[in-house]
């Protein structure tokens, strides 16, 4: 089913909660909707959206907002169903797991990541358990390459699924041309940027792929939740959530869109001039950072903006979180674009000015 809406209020459409509105909304339910919708004869320009919760609405959205409720989860078995009479999901799963295989699954755009994270981990399937609790739908994972506790999700993506608006025709790109970095992919690059839209992504999980612990304070929650017992998928998901709530605001009652700047990456010099600063000013602080190839380093936001005394602080409506200083919230419910601009603004200042570093937003401006 297609349905198209005029002047639509996107408050509940973006974790931030801004109160904009966009020209036009269209909501499909099928790739068969998705052909026929006709953009000529809507505003321009167009931008497709998931869960909203990567994105800064600025302002009214003057063109057409598309959104997926493609929504559906289903297991690949290949020959393994045909190999058997009982096709049942049980059926198919006891076959993968007496054969120790991977198992392919596809999963529609429209699906919240969470809930596909909830299914995998009830069948006991390994592989996006550390993702548990990122907020947003299935579509948007794989454009952003979302990432949490030593998982990324280009690991477990096999194939996405996509229409060319350009060409007007379905298209697949594999794991390999998506082009993945850190919270990047070819679908967020300048010429395809806006150009591909993810109508599904066939994931790889596995039965027996064991938990991957090696990030943070990961491995010490799991083997305490665990207390001698076996650690299962559903663990190691139940782990994560309580992790997130403790650091993380609840969207459904704080509105934000997560991390706000990216870490920067800096030349060793630089670094170098980060710790000269912090020796003089926070003795006996160690920097945090992390050694990249070609002698780079990643230091993390959340520390420089901590150490220039914003963790906590509020501007306005706006404020930045004071469990976690890389994520800005909409403090008072009601906050303007211009508030969460109008910090976001002042940190890049204050950062740039004590320790001579850019930050650049993670979050899409729209
Ligand atoms: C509290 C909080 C915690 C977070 N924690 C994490 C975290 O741990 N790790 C992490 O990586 N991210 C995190 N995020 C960021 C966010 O959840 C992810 O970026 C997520 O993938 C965004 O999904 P979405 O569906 O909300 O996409 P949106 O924000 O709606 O869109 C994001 C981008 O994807 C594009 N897009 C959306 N759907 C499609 C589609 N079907 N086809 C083509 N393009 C599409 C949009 O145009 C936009 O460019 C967090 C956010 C919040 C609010």
């Amino acid at each position: 089913m297609l349905k198209t809406e005029y002047h639509k209020d996107l408050t509940n459409m973006n974790t931030f909660r801004m109160k904009v509105k966009a020209r036009a909304f269209v909501e499909y339910d099928s790739v068969a909707d998705l052909v026929e919708i006709d953009l000529e004869g809507l505003p321009r320009p167009v931008l497709h959206i998931g869960g909203g919760s990567n994105l800064l609405f600025t302002d009214d959205f003057k063109g057409t907002v598309l959104h997926s409720r493609i929504q559906f989860i289903e297991i690949l078995a290949g020959n393994l169903q045909n190999s058997e009479e009982d096709g049942s999901l049980e059926n198919v799963l006891d076959q993968v797991r007496n054969r120790g295989e991977q198992i392919e699954v596809s999963v529609g755009a429209g699906v919240v990541f969470d809930d596909f994270c909830k299914w995998a981990a009830e069948q006991g399937l390994w592989g996006v358990e550390n993702l548990s609790g990122i907020p947003g739908e299935v579509g948007a994972s794989a454009v952003q390459n979302i990432g949490a506790y030593g998982v990324e999700v280009k690991d477990v993506i096999r194939t996405v699924y996509c229409y060319d608006l350009q060409e007007e025709e379905f298209v697949h790109f594999d794991v390999e041309d998506c082009g993945y970095g850190y919270r990047d992919s070819v679908f967020k690059h300048p010429d395809y940027r806006g150009r591909f839209i993810v109508t599904h992504v066939v994931f790889r999980l596995s039965c027996d792929g064991g938990p991957k612990l090696g990030y943070g304070h990961l491995e010490q929650a799991v083997n305490l939740s665990a207390a001698g017992g076996k650690i299962t998928p559903l663990l190691v998901r139940n782990t994560v959530l309580k992790i997130r709530s403790e650091k993380l605001p609840d969207v459904a009652s704080v509105g934000s869109a997560g991390s706000f700047f990216k870490n920067p990456v800096v030349e060793s010099s630089v670094y170098e001039r980060v710790v000269k600063v912090a020796a003089s000013e926070f003795p006996g602080i160690d920097v945090p950072h992390y050694d990249l190839e070609g002698g780079m380093v990643k230091i993390p936001a959340a520390w420089l903006i901590e150490r220039c005394g914003w963790k906590g602080r509020r501007m306005g409506g706006a404020a930045v979180w004071s469990k976690q200083p890389l994520v800005l919230v909409n403090f008072t419910g009601d906050a303007f674009p211009e508030e969460i601009i109008g910090l976001e603004k002042r940190i890049i200042a204050s950062v740039e000015d004590k320790f001579g570093i850019t930050l650049s937003p993670e979050v899409e401006h729209i």
